[in-house]
């Protein structure tokens, strides 16, 4: 990429600071008549779907999608934008170019139902060159040039309107496709064509040919969208009965501009900041860009990354090890990893930085200020944590780096789980040397990594036991769920204990006795629970697992007391005779995998206990609703036809000749395996777990969950029994319960739902078509039973509640009959008041203002507001004050005219 980096350019238009081009910006578009909505949390909070606000439409996606609506229908603001996850992530950007952040504002301007193209392009323009003077032959307009396959026409409306309502050059507006011009907000849901404005920064003015390229020397600046089309669930495009205008103008981008000067960097947002770092570290910002600029971009990185940490946790994120958490670790990690490297800072430092954010910005945004002290605790507090790893972090990776061309897998695994580096980051340090890291690979170790953190989650911590354990002979879980056996001892505080006694306590102690039925976990099957009873006491038993030699009965004293060297009765919780079926169900699952997807499924772990049994495999798709009934089907099938199991040991060797045999995943085998056949030996696995006798003895086998774990690493989830019959029983009742509400049966609910869906539709149109008919009768009554005064009609009056398009159309509406008219109108929209007012010329001229008046009787519904002199409009929060709002219009209008 070619970034130009010159002094000051051409187009040095400003001596304005930032804060007055913030403020320029509102202003401009609340003389237009729009309310100014301040920007929502950079961390939204009733949004699942989004992990960062990243438009400044986020929070007016409910008006967009029609389910919401505000008191006003032209809004403008400026959103703070995060853009590190998800559809938009520009963190690879950071640094290496001079117009993309992390986080940025974003000034917009909306129009819900209101104005359209012919609008947005004028005002942007007018702002633009006009108020800001931005010459007119640096900017160029794209427009959506069409797209065959989706049978949508190029947007000639926009192309013709740049001419028609700007002066700029034609030669200046261009085609793009539906990638650069078209607009949308998901896979469904509102969208459209869009027209964006770019800058020509080049020393010269050659940029003509850098329109969206990527370029450096001509960067997009404001996006028009004009939303016109709802796509539905099928992909089809349809006209939206209210089209929208949604706006975004990158605030950095805009000031670098006016300000002339040649990166975001160098304008007034960042300056303060780069000049901390500098105080901080003692180094000093050169403004290069390019490959060998290490210091300079590492001052770019770190002071596009402190502003993100600082907004983000204002919000209320905070660094964690996953999710919105995990994105601000990462961001904060190589905010550090710079700081270590390139200004050679051993001590945490970039929280030092925090107070010039908040000073500098704290006015427009007072939640940083507000919050400055949490914010620099979280900062310093991470960069603590991870400057104790970060040095032999770059060692390894440095090591790593020598010995060829890739990142190995292992390497990078090693610094994620030892020393804190996240896998971006590594990437990032490789991309430096122009290598790539084996991020397959380590997805995959990640994958495992956590099925062995969920193993060892449960892990009893008797990690270095003193002395020798005894011997447990545990031949006996595969015969029944009962036994009789001799207490050995016990571990506590990690040592073997083998006299005395035991009493009731609040520790979990690990019980050995000489022979056990109990199961330990191994292979994916849980450890059982039970209980160990003597003549003196009785031993609940939490979970069993195994030690070397010994089996450990996990859990505490339940009563009485236990002895070493007693004689003592075992059971075995009924719970393993539901993780039998599970368990056996989980090899007809394999094996019916197998033949369903393919005979390259490879078992990546399982999890069998009472409740359930979920199986992980490589596979790269998510199985099809066609694939889980056959693979529910084939369980199925060879569960009714009642087959036997059969287990033997043999040694390795032999065993691995067995005919279709499965060794599974990540286990170690002694020399002699435990071998599972079931029927005449088409599934045959490695396995010592505990099986049933027959299948017929599983009853029912139901998939209740298929999902992704990792990049190729598919998992199936699936209940057998009596868990499966509640899990059948279930989906019926859900069945029955919307069928009776829908007056239905189950079989007929989806045709009866489209239907629905369909008459919906239709009601809602007629609803609309309806308030346009009162709407009309109404306003024709006003009109007639106007009361006049020096030739002039007064109109005031309620309107029943309609969208305020309507209303503001049915003031429109009445100016222009009347000939000369002051109007006010009211609404409760969505429980809202709303007042409207219009002038006609000749009273403006008398001053009779719309903004005025509706300034003058606003407190009456207690609201705000006010518009131009012809036409104004107000929202309030109290409905009830209607009646004198309209009063007051009325006397205040009598009294002006008289
Ligand atoms: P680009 O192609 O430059 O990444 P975009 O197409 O992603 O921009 P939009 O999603 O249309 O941008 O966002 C509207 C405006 O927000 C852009 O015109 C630009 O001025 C600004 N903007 C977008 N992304 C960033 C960013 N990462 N940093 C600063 N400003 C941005
Ligand atoms: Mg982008």
């Amino acid at each position: 990429m070619t970034i130009y980096s010159g002094s000051k350019q051409e187009t040095c238009m400003t001596d304005k600071t930032a804060d007055e081009i913030r403020r320029e910006f509102i202003e401009f578009f609340e003389s237009k008549g729009h309310t100014y909505a301040p920007s929502s949390p950079v961390v939204p909070v009733d949004d699942p779907t989004l992990m960062f606000a990243n438009a400044g439409m986020n929070q007016f996606k409910d008006v967009f999608l029609g389910t919401g609506s505000r008191p006003y229908t032209r809004a403008a603001n400026t959103q703070k934008c995060i853009r590190v996850s998800g559809k938009h992530n520009d963190l690879e950007e950071v640094g290496r170019d001079t117009y993309h952040h992390t986080f940025f504002e974003m000034l917009g301007n909306w129009s819900f139902g209101d104005y359209f193209k012919r609008e947005a392009i004028g005002w942007a323009w007018e702002l633009l060159t006009g108020v800001w003077g931005l010459p007119k032959d640096r900017l160029y307009a794209t427009v959506f040039g069409g797209d065959a396959s989706e049978g949508l026409e190029p947007d000639e409306e926009a192309a013709r309107l740049w001419t028609e309502v700007t002066d700029i050059n034609p030669t200046h507006v261009s085609r793009f496709g539906k990638k650069d011009n078209f607009w949308e907000m998901g896979a469904t849901g509102p969208c459209g064509p869009c027209s964006e404005i770019h800058v020509d920064l080049t020393p010269d003015g050659s940029g003509s040919k850098l329109v969206n390229k990527d370029d450096a020397r001509v960067i997009e600046i404001w996006n028009l969208v004009f939303m016109q089309y709802n796509r539905d669930e099928s992909g089809r495009l349809s006209p939206l009965p209210a089209r929208h205008v949604d706006t975004g103008l990158g605030f950095e981008r805009l000031v670098r501009v006016l300000q002339g000067v040649s990166s975001n960097y160098d304008s007034d947002v960042f300056a303060p900041i780069l000049a901390r770092i500098a105080e901080l570290t003692g180094k000093r910002y050169t403004a290069k860009v390019g490959h060998d600029a290490h210091i300079d971009n590492a001052f770019r990185v770190i002071a596009d990354h402190v502003r993100m940490l600082t907004f983000a946790i204002a919000d209320g994120a905070k660094p964690s090890n996953e999710g919105r958490g995990y994105v601000l670790r990462r961001v904060l990690r190589r905010a550090a990893r710079f700081g270590r490297q390139q200004f050679d800072q051993r001590e945490p430092f970039i929280y030092k930085i925090v107070p010039t954010i908040a000073e500098h910005m704290g006015h427009f945004f007072p939640e940083i200020r507000e919050q400055a002290d949490k914010i620099m605790t979280l900062i310093r507090e991470e960069e603590e944590s991870f400057g104790r790893t970060l040095d032999r972090g770059i060692a390894l990776f440095e090591q790593a780096a020598r010995s060829g061309k890739c990142i190995a897998a292992v390497d990078a695994f090693k610094l994620y789980d030892t020393y804190g580096f996240p896998l971006d980051l590594t990437v990032q340090m490789a991309a430096e040397r122009g290598m790539a890291v084996d991020e397959t690979g380590f997805e995959k170790l990640m994958a495992e990594a956590k099925e062995l953190a969920r193993a060892s989650a449960k892990q009893h911590k008797a990690v270095a036991i003193e002395g020798e354990l005894p011997r447990t002979d545990d031949a006996l879980k595969y015969q029944g769920r009962s036994a009789t056996a001799k207490i050995l001892g016990w571990i506590e505080n990690n040592a073997y204990i083998g006299k005395g006694d035991l009493n009731i306590g609040d520790e979990e102690v690990l019980l050995i006795l000489d022979r056990t039925c109990f199961y330990a976990e191994q292979g994916g099957q849980v450890g059982d629970t039970g209980t160990i009873k003597t003549s003196l006491g009785t031993f609940a038993v939490h979970t069993t697992q195994k030690l070397g030699d010994a089996i450990l009965h996990i859990g505490k004293v339940a009563a009485g007391t236990i002895c070493a060297g007693q004689s003592a009765e075992l059971t075995v919780d009924a719970g393993r005779e539901l993780t039998r079926k599970n368990h056996t169900a989980t090899h007809l699952c394999h094996w019916a995998l197998r033949k369903v997807c393919d005979e390259s499924v490879k078992q990546h772990g399982s999890v069998v206990d009472p409740d359930r049994l979920r199986f992980d495999f490589d596979h790269n798709a998510p199985l099809t609703d066609e694939q889980i009934a056959e693979v529910e089907r084939l369980v199925n099938e060879k569960v009714y036809a009642d087959l036997e199991l059969t287990t033997r040991e043999l040694p390795i060797e032999e065993a691995k000749k067995l005919p279709n045999v499965r060794a599974f995943f990540g286990e170690k085998y002694g020399d002699r395996v435990r071998v599972v056949k079931i029927g005449d030996g088409f599934s045959t696995e490695f396995c010592g777990g505990t099986h049933l006798d027959r299948t017929g003895q599983i009853g029912l086998f139901k998939i209740v969950g298929e999902e992704a774990v990792a990049k190729g690493i598919r998992r199936v989830t699936a209940v057998t029994g009596p868990k499966a019959i509640e899990a059948v029983q279930q989906i019926e009742r859900s069945a029955r319960q919307a069928a009776a509400l829908l007056q239905t049966n189950p079989d007929q609910l989806a045709d009866r739902i489209a239907g629905l869906q369909e008459e919906i539709k239709k009601l809602r149109r007629q609803l609309a078509r309806g308030a346009a008919a009162d709407i009309k009768s109404i306003r024709q009554k006003l009109l007639e039973e106007a009361e006049k005064v020096a030739g002039s009609a007064i109109i005031v009056g309620e309107l029943p509640e309609a969208p305020v398009a309507q209303v503001r159309e049915a003031a429109d509406w009445l100016r222009s009959q009347a000939g000369s008219a002051a109007v006010c109108l009211a609404t409760v929209s969505d429980g809202k008041p709303l007042l409207i007012a219009a002038m006609t010329g000749d009273l403006i001229a008398k001053g009779l203002k719309a903004g005025d008046l509706v300034k003058e009787v606003v407190g009456a519904i207690e609201g705000r507001g006010g518009g131009k002199p012809d036409l104004a409009q107000a929202g309030g929060q109290n409905p009830a004050g209607i009646p004198k709002a309209l009063a007051a219009a009325a006397a205040w209008i009598k009294q002006k005219l008289g």
